[in-house]
């Protein structure tokens, strides 16, 4: 009966591409745009998942060389670029939850296997503060967390981590302004799992991911990687 009524709603109301909002019947992105939502294959940063022009003995780039995240590892699922970047923007910036489920789904879809063999104990999104989370409309990072909490069969803990201060939009900041900006602005409730997957829609320096690490830390983590959706291209 669901089923019936369900595809009465699709062909009355069919749904938009993620991406490009093409009418696309009942797929979450249109038949140009789906092909193109594909994980990066391009060899990348053992520690921080940038992409690496040649990867040398040590699998690093040369930001993490210098100075090391405090994270253990983080992933970039998609490329901050084509219909995931696109259908990425909607979302956070046009206030399309349909458009970010679509992308939580896609990430849920195409974990990384390292991830998938040595799941986490917890996973817990990044917040938002709430004057943000008003200006949004919903949170990004908890929609991911809970497709990629449910893909990977782990609880998703949605307060263990608050934000103490608003802090200015990171996009369009230099990587040591970054860092200041979003330093001591999380606070982590104690943890029952000392092994825990940060979740994010958008990974660039990593500076959030690492000032969440350190929170992270403080609260008993033993073990703190970072997932995020997309991640934005930083070759020089
Ligand atoms: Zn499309
Ligand atoms: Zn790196």
């Amino acid at each position: 009966m669901f089923d019936v009524f369900r595809g009465f709603v699709r062909l009355t109301w069919p749904r938009a591409c993620a991406a490009c909002g093409a009418l696309c019947g009942d797929a979450r992105f249109c038949s140009t745009c789906g092909p193109l939502v594909s994980p990066r294959d391009a060899p990348r940063c053992r520690l921080c998942d940038a992409e690496l022009p040649c990867p040398g003995p040590s699998h690093r780039c040369g930001r993490c060389l210098v100075r090391p995240p405090t994270f253990d590892r983080a992933w970039g699922v998609f490329d901050y670029a084509g219909p995931v970047g696109d259908a990425v923007r909607r979302g956070k910036y046009g206030r399309e939850v349909a458009a970010m489920r679509a992308v939580a789904r896609a990430v849920g879809a195409h974990l990384p296997a390292e991830l998938i063999d040595d799941p986490p104990g917890v996973v817990v999104p990044v917040p938002l503060h709430p004057r943000r989370l008003r200006q949004r409309g919903f949170a990004a990072p908890l929609v991911i967390a809970v497709a990629v909490g449910r893909a990977l069969g782990v609880r998703c803990a949605r307060r263990v981590l608050t934000r103490s201060r608003d802090t200015p939009e990171q996009a369009g900041l230099a990587d040591d302004k970054r860092r200041r900006n979003v330093r001591r602005a999380f606070v982590a409730a104690s943890l029952r799992e000392d092994d825990v997957l940060v979740v994010d829609d958008v990974l660039t320096t990593g500076a959030t991911a690492s000032a969440v690490a350190d929170a992270l830390r403080g609260a008993g983590a033993r073990r703190v990687r970072v997932l995020a959706a997309a991640i934005v291209d930083r070759t020089p």
